[in-house]
């Protein structure tokens, strides 16, 4: 299993960074709040054209994708069951009442972290880690919990500080 990342340190050092998150985004108040989405989006090509996401796979092993019935439907027609078959094999219902995988760890996650399923792979895994996305602002609660999670998430918001900071200063001077 390839595991170049420290995902115990990533865990700590996002809980420990949770106020210098609030503190980023605080910097995109009022009229500069147009300027997240294209933060992020710049940020999050360089940081993937970096990390590779075959060499981490903590999304698919620690976050369950939220399923919705098309994602179901598709993925009962590629592994050829049933619907029924298929919901009574892989499919529950959460605490929030959200249709997840049985396990935390998907069951289609392969150990050299590609998954079995990728082409029909369920919506949110599509979108994960949502920072192309264009509601930035609205999932900065989300965003800040996957740091804890997704080691480009963590590296975006790292960057995405630094940035920040360097601008004060040249704004100071
Ligand atoms: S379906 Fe594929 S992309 Fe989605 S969590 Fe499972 S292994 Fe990861
Ligand atoms: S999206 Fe993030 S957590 Fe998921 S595999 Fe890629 S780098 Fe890892």
């Amino acid at each position: 299993m390839k595991q170049p990342f420290d995902f115990i340190q990533l865990k700590a050092n996002a809980v420990r960074n949770k106020k210098a998150y609030e503190t980023l985004y605080r910097h995109y108040n009022g009229k500069k709040i147009k300027h997240l989405d294209e933060d992020f989006a710049q940020l999050h090509l360089e940081v993937f054209a970096e990390i590779d996401c075959l060499s981490c796979g903590n999304c698919c092993r620690g976050l369950g994708p939220r399923l919705i019935p098309t994602d179901i439907a598709r993925l009962a027609k590629a592994l050829n069951k049933k619907e029924p078959d298929f919901i009574s094999e892989f499919i529950r219902r959460d605490e929030d009442d959200d249709l997840v995988f049985k396990t935390v760890q998907c069951p289609f996650i392969g150990d050299d972290n590609y998954c079995k399923v990728y082409e029909y792979r369920p919506k949110a895994c599509r979108e994960y880690p949502h920072t192309d996305s264009y509601n930035m602002a609205v999932i900065k609660k989300a965003t800040i919990k996957n740091c804890e999670t997704c080691p480009a998430v963590y590296e975006m918001m790292d960057r995405l500080i630094k940035r920040k900071a360097q601008e004060l200063k040249t704004k100071k001077k």
